[in-house]
């Protein structure tokens, strides 16, 4: 399957786009991956300032304004490829860098809407937080591949060959020294992002996400994932307040809102119930976001493109997926500043 040149998600076009970079106000290197490679984060806006305390500490205070201690214009932080094979989330922030940088995306087209709720706040974009996993996987894009294939490039394979799969791939963490070859989930130390062990010295990537986040006082923190053939899904947060459970459904709402005059549908979590059972859903980075900044922190899941996933959808093209993420980030830019 041919990529279009639209499509940019190799590292080196990250990195090239991050150089040339002119109109961001603060660009910097967050951290170097397991594997030696650059994490980069480009902002635009002004960068909030952050009060005498950290989160943690502020609410023990029983005022969060120890924190943020004024009002101020949101913080927004973008976040692609925790999976390195997961690229429609890195095409779409690329396209927003462009759109930001020359004021047209890389179709060539403006949109100046989405600009001016830009220009509204701070926007913080990390492409890919996972280099070394988008390191090992050889295409840029899952569009026309299969099953089979996303589970290669994505989960990696078993000693024996066999596919290791979502999710018996979480089994083993870190999985390094246990695969054949270890796919773009992981750093090059075997380790799942996601997954981290939140509590003890980090991966670099994973520390290096929780310290922006809280750096940033974060208000909305977005990270770009790929799910299969699904529709544009926002995955719940577990362990966080009610307030940032209902602003997902908003969130939700509004996108399928936006997207069904397209075609295009969007799920959300509309009931949100405690954490319970014998297996509960895990304490992930999307969780520990929140508890560094209070931010809202979501999956989002994009359609991936392939040619046989049984999700009830098909295979979206390069330009639906991009599509998906337009509305996303036009819908959460409005909707973090109460429009
Ligand atoms: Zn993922």
């Amino acid at each position: 399957m041919n990529t279009p040149s639209f499509w940019k998600t190799d590292l080196t076009s990250i990195e090239s786009a991050w150089q040339s970079a002119e109109k961001a106000a603060e660009k910097r290197i967050l951290c170097r991956s397991a594997g030696g490679r650059p994490v980069y984060m480009l902002a635009y806006g002004e960068k909030k300032s952050r009060g005498t305390a950290n989160y943690s500490s502020a609410l023990g205070a029983h005022d969060k304004g120890c924190y943020v201690p004024r009002a101020q214009k949101p913080a927004v932080i973008l976040i692609g490829a925790v999976h390195g094979q997961e690229t429609e989330g890195v095409a779409a922030l690329m396209e927003l860098i462009s759109l930001l940088e020359t004021g047209c995306d890389l179709h060539g087209q403006r949109d100046d809407a989405l600009l001016a709720l830009v220009r509204q706040l701070r926007l913080v974009i990390v492409p890919v937080a996972n280099p070394d996993g988008r390191a090992r996987v050889q295409p840029d894009a899952m569009v026309g591949c299969s099953f089979d294939d996303l589970r290669y490039w994505g989960q990696g394979t078993w000693k024996d060959g066999s596919l290791c799969g979502w999710p018996a791939c979480k089994r083993i963490h870190p999985i390094a020294g246990h695969t054949d070859f270890l796919g773009g989930y992981y750093n090059d130390d075997g380790i799942n992002l996601m997954h981290d062990n939140f509590f003890h010295p980090m991966a670099a990537e994973t520390q290096a996400i929780l310290d922006l986040c809280e750096q940033e006082c974060a208000d909305l923190v977005i990270h770009l994932h790929g799910g299969g053939n699904c529709p544009g899904n926002f995955i719940p947060t577990h362990y966080v307040t009610l307030e940032c459970c209902r602003f997902i459904e908003e969130l939700g709402r509004r996108c399928n809102a936006a997207g069904m005059r397209e075609g295009m549908p969007y799920v959300f979590p509309a009931e949100h119930t405690l954490p319970q059972g014998e297996n509960p859903p895990s304490f992930n980075l999307v969780s520990a976001c929140h508890h560094v900044c209070g931010g809202v922190s979501l999956c989002y899941e994009s359609n991936e493109g392939l040619t046989d996933a049984d999700d009830g959808l098909p295979g979206f093209d390069h330009d639906r997926i991009l599509r998906m993420h337009r509305i996303l980030f036009a819908e959460s830019l409005a909707l973090v500043q109460g429009k």
